[in-house]
C-alpha cells in the first residue's frame, strides 16, 4: 500500500469513535430497564424487541435509553441494537422469567359468563383502551415517576395468573391496589387524559398518555372527575378509589402500557414503594 493511502487511512480511524464493546444487561419480565451507552448524534436509533425505544443524550458522549420488557417476553438473550452513524453498536438484554403468583376470584356468575350483547360491550371498552396505547402524546418525560398513585395495600400483584371462577384468564397486566372507597388517585406524571368513560368489566377508567410511548390506566375509580382531552399535571386529581366494574371491594387497578408493552408498574418508581402487601 503507498505510504500516502496508509497515512489517510491513520487519519480516519483515528477521527471515528471508538466502536463500544458489547455489554449486557439482566431484566425481569414486566420491567422498564434504563441503560447507559457511550453513543453521540441526533440520528441514533436504540432498537430492542422488534421496536425503537426513546433515548436521551447525557453527555457529548453517551445517550440514555429506556427498554420496555413485554410480561410475556421470553426469558433468555434478546439483542439491543444501538444504530448510529457510522457504527451499529450489539449488545444483549438477558430476560428473566417473572416469578409470578396464581390469583383465584369468584364473582356473581353475570361478571364471568356473557351474553352477546355484553360481550359486544366489553370487546369495545377494550379496543377504546387498546386504541390509547398508540396515540401520540406531547411530551418527552423521562420514563419513571417519584410517587404511587394512591397508597394501599397491593391486592394483586403484577404479572399474576388470574382464574375467574376457576377459569383460565391473561396474566394481569397492572396491580391492584386496595383501600377504602374515596382515597384519593392522584397523578404521578404529567399528561394527557386519552380516555375517560365506565366500562363494563373495569368500571370508571381512565387512561392517560405522557409522551414517549407511556401510558397508564386507571380502572374501577369510584367517579369520573377528569375529561378526555384535558392535560392534567402531576400530583393533581384523578379521582378516588371505587368499586365499579367488577370488582370484589374497593381498589385501584393501575395498569402502565410503555411502547404497548405490558410494564409492572413499581418498576417506573424511582424510590422504594410505600404499597403494603397483602
Ligand atoms: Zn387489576
Amino acid at each position: 500500500m503507498p505510504n500516502y493511502l496508509m497515512f489517510a487511512g491513520l487519519i480516519l480511524m483515528a477521527c471515528l469513535p471508538q466502536a463500544a464493546s458489547a455489554q449486557q444487561w439482566q431484566a425481569v419480565q414486566g420491567d422498564v430497564l434504563l441503560i447507559e451507552v457511550p453513543a453521540a448524534g441526533r440520528h441514533l436509533e436504540v432498537r430492542a424487541f422488534g421496536k425503537a425505544w426513546p433515548w436521551k443524550q447525557i453527555d457529548g458522549q453517551h445517550i440514555k435509553a429506556w427498554i420496555g420488557v413485554d410480561l410475556t417476553t421470553k426469558a433468555g438473550d434478546h439483542k439491543l441494537l444501538v444504530r448510529g452513524e457510522p457504527i451499529e453498536q450489539r449488545h444483549v438484554i438477558r430476560v428473566n422469567a417473572g416469578s409470578f403468583r396464581i390469583s383465584r376470584i369468584e364473582v356473581a356468575k353475570k361478571m364471568a359468563e356473557f351474553d352477546a350483547a355484553t360481550l359486544k360491550h366489553i370487546r369495545e371498552d377494550q379496543a377504546a383502551i387498546k386504541a390509547t396505547y398508540s396515540m401520540q402524546v406531547e411530551g418527552d418525560p423521562d420514563i419513571g415517576i417519584h410517587k404511587e398513585p394512591a397508597e394501599g395495600i397491593i391486592s394483586t400483584p403484577f404479572g399474576a395468573q388470574r382464574y375467574v371462577n376457576g377459569e383460565p384468564r391473561s396474566p394481569h397486566s397492572g396491580i391492584d391496589i386496595a383501600a377504602p372507597e374515596g382515597t384519593p388517585v392522584i397523578n404521578p406524571l404529567a399528561g394527557r387524559v386519552l380516555l375517560a368513560r365506565p366500562m363494563y368489566l373495569n368500571g370508571n377508567t381512565v387512561v392517560i398518555g405522557h409522551g414517549n410511548g407511556l401510558v397508564m390506566v386507571y380502572s374501577h375509580l369510584h367517579s369520573l372527575s377528569v375529561k378526555e382531552g384535558e392535560w392534567l399535571e402531576a400530583g393533581s386529581r384523578i379521582g378516588g378509589i371505587g368499586m365499579t366494574g367488577r370488582a370484589t371491594g374497593p381498589h385501584l387497578h393501575w395498569g402502565v402500557r410503555f411502547n404497548q408493552a405490558r410494564i409492572n408498574p413499581l418498576t417506573l418508581l424511582s424510590g422504594t414503594s410505600n404499597l403494603k402487601k397483602e
